[in-house]
C-alpha cells in the first residue's frame, strides 16, 4: 500500500478542479475494465468527474459493467483520448506495470503527459511512477483498488456500481476464485463487495455465460488439435488466421481457451499461440501451475511478461516456427 504520507498527498490531488484520467493496459480484460470503472465510480462518489481511457476495444462480455459505454477508446476517438491524457492533472495507471503495455500510441501520450501518475498494479517488475502501489501477491488489481479505498478510510462509500466492477475483476483474474493467489483476504474483500450490492450470479452470468455458438465451434476446433509434449507436462493449443475468419472471430472469443490445456491432469504449463487477425505476429498466452514461472520464460524468449502463473507474449515468426521454437525452449524448464 502507499505510505500514509503518499496517501495524504494523493488525497490532496483528488479535488474537483483537477482533471483525473484512468488508463489501463492494451487488450483490456475483466480486471483492467473492472478496476478502471470501479475506481471511476469511487471517484464519482467523492464528487469528482474522472474519465477512463483505453487503447483499444475490449470484449463484449465486459460491456454490461455500469458506465462501460462511457469509456473513451483511443482507436475510435483518438483526438479525445489524446486530449484527455494531455490535459490530465492526475493519471491512474491500473493493471499494468509499464507505459508500453498500454499500446505504442497511448504509451507515448502517457510518457509525455505532465500529470502526476499513480500506479496500482499486481504485475511483476513495475516501472517507476510518482506513486506506486505494486503487489504481485494480490490476484487482481480490483482487490488492490478496494484496499486503496479502505486505506483512504472510505469503505463506506463503496456502492453497487463500485462493487459490481471490482467483483468482476476479482472473479475473472482469479479464474472464479480458483487460482493460487486467491487468499482469505480476497474472499473477505469479495464478501464486502457482495454486501455492497454485487450479485455473484448476475455478474458471472453476464460475463461468462454469453458464448456464441461460433465461439464454441472455434473452441472445439482448437481442442481437436491440442498437443501434449514434455512427458505430459506441457499442452499446446493454436489458431490460424483463416480459422479466426472462418468462425467470424470477435474480440474476446478466444479468452480462456488456454486454460483447457491446464485442465489436463498432470500438465504444469499450457501455451496458446494465435496468429493476429491483421498483423504478422503471433500472440501467445502462457499459463502454469505451482512454481513454473511463465513470466520469466516469456520475458526471456517471447518478448512478454505478466505473472508467474499467467503471462503473455508476442513473436514475429510464423505460427509453425513459433511453436517449434517454443518446444525447443520449454525443455529448459524444470517441472519437478
Ligand atoms: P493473456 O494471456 O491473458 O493475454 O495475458 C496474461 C497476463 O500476461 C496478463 O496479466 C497480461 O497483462 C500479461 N501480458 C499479456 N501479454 C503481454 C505482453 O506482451 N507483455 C507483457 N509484459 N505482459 C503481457
Ligand atoms: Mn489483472
Amino acid at each position: 500500500m502507499f505510505s500514509s504520507t503518499e496517501l495524504e498527498e494523493i488525497q490532496k490531488l483528488l479535488i474537483p478542479t483537477n482533471n483525473i484520467v484512468i488508463v489501463t493496459h492494451y487488450n483490456p480484460d475483466g480486471d483492467a475494465i473492472g478496476s478502471s470503472l470501479g475506481l471511476k465510480h469511487f471517484l464519482v462518489a467523492n464528487g469528482l468527474s474522472p474519465e477512463v481511457v483505453v487503447s483499444n476495444d475490449y470484449p463484449k462480455f465486459l460491456k454490461w459493467m455500469p458506465e462501460a459505454k462511457q469509456i473513451t477508446i483511443a482507436d475510435y476517438k483518438r483526438k479525445k483520448a489524446a486530449e484527455l491524457i494531455e490535459n490530465a492533472d492526475v493519471i491512474f495507471l491500473l493493471d499494468f506495470n509499464a507505459t508500453v503495455r498500454s499500446g505504442d500510441r497511448v504509451g507515448n501520450w502517457l510518457q509525455n503527459a505532465k500529470a502526476k501518475k499513480i500506479l496500482i498494479d499486481h504485475h511483476q517488475q513495475p516501472d517507476y511512477f510518482d506513486y506506486v502501489y505494486s503487489d504481485t501477491t494480490v490476484p487482481a488489481t480490483c482487490q488492490m483498488v478496494y484496499h486503496f479505498i479502505a486505506a483512504l478510510g472510505k469503505e463506506n462509500l463503496v456502492n453497487k456500481n463500485i462493487a459490481e466492477c471490482l467483483y468482476c475483476g476479482i472473479m475473472t483474474d482469479t479464474g472464479g476464485f480458483r487460482f493460487r493467489s486467491t487468499s482469505a483476504t480476497t474472499h473477505l474483500v469479495t464478501a464486502k463487495l457482495i454486501e455492497a450490492g454485487a450479485d455473484p450470479a448476475f455478474i458471472s452470468t453476464n460475463t461468462w455465460d454469453t458464448n456464441s455458438v461460433s465461439r464454441l465451434h472455434l473452441l472445439s476446433l482448437v481442442l481437436s488439435r491440442l498437443e501434449v509434449v514434455a512427458d505430459g507436462k506441457v499442452a499446446i493449443l493454436s489458431l490460424k488466421r483463416e480459422e479466426l475468419k472462418e468462425f467470424g472471430f470477435e474480440k474476446g472469443d478466444t479468452e480462456g481457451f488456454v486454460n483447457y490445456g491446464l485442465s489436463i491432469g498432470g500438465t504444469k504449463m499450457a501455451a496458446f499461440f494465435m496468429e493476429d487477425l491483421f498483423e504478422d505476429f503471433i500472440k501467445i498466452s502462457f499459463r502454469s501451475k505451482d512454481n513454473v514461472d511463465c513470466n520469466a520464460f516469456s520475458r526471456k524468449y517471447f518478448n512478454g511478461g505478466g505473472h508467474i502463473n499467467a503471462a503473455g507474449g508476442k513473436y514475429m515468426k510464423s505460427l509453425e516456427e513459433t511453436i517449434n521454437d517454443f518446444k525447443e525452449k520449454v525443455v529448459e524448464i524444470n517441472f519437478d
